[in-house]
């Protein structure tokens, strides 16, 4: 009997994982339908001048399981190198990279908060599974760890620059799964001479191409027909419709809640963010060298500046500094995301020269807007459920669905694989997939 129909909506790294974990399986009928010309989604990649840049600052995480296994699996792990950078927080103009003895005694915070401040950071470090904190906020996570003065001084202004929300807002088991990742202290991934997001999105369509997915670039789904509790139909914008028996939705809930005629209700809690991103290529020294300044006076246009080759020296042309400001903003609908590029530019220009002090001249530059990035995890949010709560036939995944842990290229593409688990495990089949990816490890740990 041939395996079931499935349409897969949207081919970001979750849907991408989903395919290729049913075509894995033996499901020979599996179509994915990507609005954009190329697989990717957030995980996109740009081109200017032969050179290859993501729309915002991207870095491979070491404990970024389900990444590390696919980038093995795509044959490009040899090819990632490892460097520890540098994680500075400026404040009132001042700058301080907290992991260097001297600036973290010069950092405005008494040294019993200091002290408090490690401790918290070492218990979150040793933390993995975060689901007790699931009903607490990031305050009473950092109150109770670290103290209120830690708070007020490092992560009232960063959930601040995340979610536009002080502490008592934000979900404490996010934070702590967050910190649990150590993007600041440990060593960070990337390919030498490319961009290594393309590397990641092109090995995996290989994939899906070696597996015969029948993939539908530059497609738009633009509804979805149901009978009863099934979705029977999936209506393209090419004027197009695919028959399907199973569908796995891995675009943005506020897409699918647009894309369905019944009222979704269980899916409001999911409110999208959305990110501004300004690339900068100039030939000027910036100093001090940094890969990740969070803007924690508050006072600027931007919420971060990431200093591209400062983590891979060969991204773009040798001789080149490649600078990403970027904002996150409320919502895809708040004024600032609909500002002209030109606006954009001139603003982030402006917080370049309050902090460095002189003009910044790029040679080129391109503004990114990513309407839909993640929701907000605030205090209480609770995943979807992988099985569709209305449509029996319907299967989720993306990254609104791997709370508490990070939005990130592995959790989007473990949620692929975890839901292709689910739908094979309702038609009694079964994936060695997601356990083979749990048992994965480097050969040795990463040191930058
Ligand atoms: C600013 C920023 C920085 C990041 N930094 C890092 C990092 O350093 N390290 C890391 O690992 N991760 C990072 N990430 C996170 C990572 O890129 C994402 O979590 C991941 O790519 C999400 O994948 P997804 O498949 O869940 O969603 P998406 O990539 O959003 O995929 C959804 C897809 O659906 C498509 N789609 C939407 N509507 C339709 C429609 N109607 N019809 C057809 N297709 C449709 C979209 O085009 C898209 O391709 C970052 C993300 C951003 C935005």
């Amino acid at each position: 009997m041939p395996t079931p129909r499935v349409t897969v909506l949207g081919g970001g790294l979750a849907g991408m994982a989903a395919a290729y974990a049913l075509a894995r399986a033996g499901w020979a009928r599996v179509t994915v339908v990507e609005r954009g010309a190329t697989l990717g989604g957030l995980a996109g990649t740009f081109e200017t001048d032969g050179h290859f840049y993501p729309l915002a600052y991207h870095h491979i995480l070491q404990r970024d399981q389900c990444l590390l296994f696919f980038l093995d699996a795509i044959g490009a792990l040899p090819d990632v190198r490892w460097r520890k950078i540098s994680m500075i927080f400026e404040l009132h103009r001042h700058l301080y990279d907290l992991a260097h003895p001297i600036d973290f005694l010069r950092f405005p915070m008494s040294l019993g908060d200091k002290l408090r401040f490690v401790r918290l950071m070492l218990r979150c470090y040793r933390k993995s599974d975060w689901s007790d904190w699931n009903d607490r906020s990031a305050a009473d996570l950092v109150d109770e760890w670290g103290g209120p003065g830690v708070r007020q001084a490092i992560f009232d202004p960063l959930t601040r620059l995340k979610f536009n929300r002080p502490c008592h807002d934000v979900s404490g088991a996010w934070l702590g799964a967050r910190l649990h990742f150590r993007e600041g202290t440990a060593p960070l991934g990337y390919i030498p001479g490319t961009n290594w997001t393309k590397v990641l999105c092109e090995g995996v369509t290989r994939l899906l191409a070696d597996a015969a997915v029948d993939v539908r670039p530059s497609t738009s789904v633009r509804s979805l027909v149901a009978e009863d509790d099934r979705v029977t139909h999936v209506e393209l914008d090419t004027g197009g419709r695919l028959e399907a028996d199973i569908i796995v939705s891995t675009v943005p809930t506020e897409v699918y809640q647009a894309l369905v005629a019944t009222p979704r209700p269980d899916l409001d809690h999911v409110r999208y963010t959305a990110v501004v991103s300004a690339m900068f290529a100039t030939k000027q020294p910036v100093t001090p060298t940094f890969y990740w300044m969070n803007l924690a006076s508050l006072d600027c246009t931007a919420s971060g500046m990431f200093m591209l080759n400062a983590l891979n020296p060969t991204i773009g042309a040798p001789g080149d500094t490649c600078l990403n400001v970027m904002t996150h903003v409320p919502s895809r609908h708040d004024a600032f995301f609909r500002q002209s590029d030109d606006a954009i530019l001139g603003g982030y220009l402006a917080d370049f020269h309050r902090v460095f002090g002189f003009e910044l001249d790029p040679f080129w530059t391109q503004v990114n807007r990513l309407a839909l990035y993640a929701p907000v995890f605030h205090r209480g949010y609770e995943n979807p459920p992988v099985r569709d709560a209305v449509f029996s036939n319907v299967y989720c995944a993306g990254n609104y669905r791997t709370f508490p842990s990070i939005a990130s290229t592995g959790t989007a593409l473990s949620s692929g694989v975890e839901a292709a688990a689910a739908v094979l495990a309702d038609h009694d089949a079964t994936t060695d997939l997601p356990g083979r990816i749990e048992r994965f490890r480097l050969a040795s740990r990463p040191r930058g």
